[in-house]
């Protein structure tokens, strides 16, 4: 059944396809059969001869540049990629999928944007796949993909570890009895129609577990593998040189990556970055740069401040674009980043108590590392990737966590991050009269006669 690796690239059908359908000397040349299917697909529009790949390495870049699009662009049209819907492509797809997946891995840090994306992508494209199933159909598919990724009856919570690790899946989106989840509608029932009272059990399975949950495993356990192979391609690059095609590609996909965000960054939000204005903090950042005492001081620098401050210069809409981006997309050679945004962060931890760097000199390498430049004593272009841009986190975790700093005003009220509040009082400030210069009050006044 192809249907299953045009969902799952890690059958070990698809697997076999690619060892004997896939060459990388054919990786530029045109593609008749390919080109062929894409044209026939339904609904895919044509009339661009751009939208359509002629090559498999063409394909390889489209599967990202769907995602990309589809996740920030207004003027995305689905009918632009109708072709990644149809199973007729499974083949090149499966194939395509490789050579992505080969490129990025050798060229990139598996923390990269270009490694996240193409994870977020392949979870995308199973979603839409099963979507397009005939319900019959669907729940067919599912069973079978369930059995090929854990081909167990008894599926110990453990077993699904690495995914509550890298938290693609929570425990709280399970039902665990006696260390198993439970997935199965009878073993449900078996278990729990004594202890549900005053609702029928099988409504409660459908509930609670349903498809949706073991859809959710499927699609969670193939981003997990994808993961997976790009950091044993990256590991396994360091000892072999790579095929020059494969590099070609995956710098296809860094350009384009890079040229879809920056014109989503750009064109997407009403929130661009400019200087960072002290009087928009929220209190818990501006208690933060008073100074912190030893017991919340480490986490307030390194997890609060550095987030919040990298974020609300370079990228404040982060949150509302949902694009991943790196801090050199927004700073190329690192000036603001060494000359606005490191400082603040710096000076804040020589007013803690004592100062966070005479005591844990360690901390400023994991500042360095927050930002997106691994384990090193300050930023570096070459090191870029090695760690996560990490986000800032949320009123939430800040009220857990850092309780101390979160005094509450009353524009508090209505977010649930820093950021969101810092870009709150940012517009508030901008309209009131006093925030405009000469020429606007002018004008506005020049409106109201
Ligand atoms: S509610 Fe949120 S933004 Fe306001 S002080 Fe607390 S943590 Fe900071």
């Amino acid at each position: 059944m192809v249907l299953l690796s045009f969902l799952n690239p890690f059958s070990e059908e698809a697997e076999q396809i690619v060892r004997e359908k896939s060459s990388l000397e054919e990786l530029f040349n045109k593609n008749k059969d390919l080109i062929d299917i894409i044209a026939h697909t339904n609904s895919q529009n044509i009339s661009n001869d751009e939208l359509i790949p002629h090559t498999l390495a063409e394909l390889a870049v489209k599967r990202l540049e769907w995602f990309v699009r589809k996740k920030n662009d207004k003027k995305y049209d689905h009918n632009d990629y109708s072709f990644l819907m149809n199973p007729d492509m499974a083949i090149y797809d499966i194939i395509s999928f490789y050579i992505a997946a080969q490129s990025i891995g050798i060229r990139f840090n598996p923390n990269s944007r270009e490694s996240r994306v193409f994870i977020e992508s392949q979870g995308q494209l199973v979603q839409e796949r099963l979507e397009k199933l005939s319900t019959s159909l669907r729940k067919e598919v599912v069973a079978k993909l369930l059995n090929q990724l854990i081909p167990l009856d008894n599926i110990s919570w453990t077993s699904l570890g690495e995914l509550f690790g890298s938290r693609k899946i929570n425990l709280t989106d399970l039902i665990i009895d006696q260390g198993e989840v439970i997935l199965d509608k009878e073993d449900f029932i078996y278990r729990f129609s004594d202890k549900i009272i005053g609702r029928v059990p099988e409504k409660m399975y459908d509930i609670l577990i349903g498809d949706q949950i073991k859809e959710l495993i499927i699609n969670r356990m193939i981003m997990q593998n994808t993961e997976n192979y790009l950091i044993k391609v990256h590991e396994m690059a360091s000892n072999i040189e790579a095929h020059p095609s494969l590099i070609v590609i995956a710098d296809e996909i860094s350009k384009m990556l890079k040229e879809r965000t920056s014109i989503f960054s750009g064109s997407g939000g009403d929130i661009q970055a400019s200087k960072l204005v002290g009087e928009a903090f929220p209190p818990c950042i501006k208690n933060t740069i008073d100074g912190v005492s030893s017991g919340n001081r480490n986490d307030a620098i390194v997890l609060l401040l550095t987030s919040f401050i990298s974020y609300a210069r370079l990228y404040p809409s982060v949150f509302k674009n949902e694009t991943n981006l790196k801090i050199s997309d927004l700073d190329k050679g690192l000036k603001i980043t060494n000359n606005e945004i490191l400082p603040v962060i710096y000076e804040a931890a020589g007013r803690c108590t004592p100062p966070l760097f005479e005591d844990d000199p360690q901390e400023k390498l994991n500042i360095t590392a927050k930002l997106g430049f691994g384990v090193h004593k300050a930023p570096d272009l070459n090191n870029e990737g090695e760690s996560k841009w990490y986000t800032p986190m949320s009123c939430e975790k800040i009220k857990i966590h850092l309780p101390v700093l979160c005094k509450p005003d009353k524009d508090c009220k209505k977010i649930s991050n820093p950021l969101s509040y810092y870009n709150r009082r940012k517009w508030i400030m901008n309209q009131s009269p006093d925030s405009k210069s000469p020429e606007e009050k002018n004008k506005s006044t020049k409106k109201e006669d």
